[in-house]
C-alpha cells in the first residue's frame, strides 16, 4: 500500500480521539478547493514505508486512540485498503476513514461487520449532477453518492458528513438544498474553505465566509442532524479529503 503522507498525532482530525493520520494517493474528483493536488497526482511524491508507520503505531499504541485514513480517496484502493485497516486494528487502534462517498460498494464493505469505527463523507454540493460538477470538476453519478449517504447514515457507526462552504460556490442556498438529503445524520460538520494551495488558483484570492455567516449556515442544518459543528481555519488538514 502506498502511503504518501503521515501525521503522527492530531487532536482534531477525529473529534474526541488522539489519532495519527495516513494520506493515500489518487482521487476520482478534482475539487476546485482541494488542497491535496500533490496526492491526486502523486507520481512525484515519495511513499512512506508502511512498516515504518506500523512500527510507530506499535510504539505509541498506549497513547494513540486511533488512525484516520484520508486521501485522496481511500476507497479507490479496494482490498488494499481493507488490508491496511486490518493491520492497523491488529495494533490495537481504532480506525476512521474519510471518503468522498463516490464508491458505495466499498463504503458498504467498510461498514459491514464494523470493519471501521467511524467514517466521514464529504458532501460537496446539492446532490444533482450540475451542482456537483461545479465543485468537483468532473461528471459524477450522484445516485452513487446518495447511496453512500444512506449507507453511512443508517449504519449505526459513528459518522459525520462534511460540507465545505466558500463564497460563490457553496453558500447558504446550496447548504439549504443539501440539508434534507442528510436528514437523520449523527453529525454534520460545516467547514470553512481555506484559500491557500487550492487546486483552482482563482480561488486563492477569495475571502472565506465570516464566523457570523458560518453560524447562520449551521442554523440551516440543525433541524437535520443530531449535532452540527462549525470548523474554521484551525483544522490541521494537509489534504482536503475526501
Ligand atoms: S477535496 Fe478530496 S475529493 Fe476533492 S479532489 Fe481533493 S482529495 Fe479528492
Amino acid at each position: 500500500m502506498e502511503i504518501k503522507g503521515f501525521i503522527q498525532n492530531s487532536l482534531i482530525e477525529w473529534e474526541g480521539r488522539i489519532s495519527c493520520v495516513l494520506f493515500l494517493p489518487r482521487c476520482n474528483f478534482r475539487c476546485r478547493y482541494c488542497h491535496a493536488g500533490h496526492l491526486i497526482e502523486p507520481d512525484m511524491l515519495e511513499s512512506i514505508e508502511e512498516q515504518q508507520v506500523f512500527a510507530y503505531m506499535e510504539r505509541q499504541k498506549n497513547w494513540l486512540d486511533g488512525a484516520v485514513i484520508s486521501g485522496g480517496e481511500p476507497t479507490l484502493h479496494g482490498y488494499e485498503l481493507l488490508e491496511l485497516i486490518r493491520e492497523i486494528k491488529e495494533r490495537g487502534l481504532e480506525v476512521m476513514v474519510e471518503s468522498n462517498g463516490s464508491n458505495p460498494r466499498w463504503v458498504e464493505k467498510l461498514l459491514k461487520n464494523r470493519r471501521i469505527d467511524a467514517i466521514s463523507m464529504d458532501v460537496k454540493a446539492p446532490l444533482d449532477v450540475e451542482s456537483y460538477r461545479r465543485v468537483i470538476g468532473v461528471d459524477y453519478d450522484v445516485g452513487l453518492l446518495r447511496q453512500s449517504v444512506a449507507l453511512i447514515r443508517d449504519s449505526g457507526i459513528e459518522h459525520e458528513f462534511r460540507i465545505t462552504v466558500l463564497p460563490g460556490l457553496v453558500g447558504p442556498q446550496e447548504v439549504t438544498a443539501i440539508a434534507p438529503a442528510l436528514e437523520g445524520a449523527q453529525k454534520i460538520a460545516l467547514q470553512n474553505f481555506q484559500p491557500g494551495h487550492c487546486l483552482d488558483k482563482g480561488l486563492r484570492r477569495i475571502a472565506p465566509f465570516s464566523a457570523d455567516n458560518l453560524e447562520k449556515m449551521a442554523e440551516l442544518l440543525r433541524p437535520f442532524a443530531e449535532r452540527v459543528v462549525v470548523r474554521g481555519e484551525d483544522r490541521a488538514v494537509i489534504a482536503a479529503a475526501g
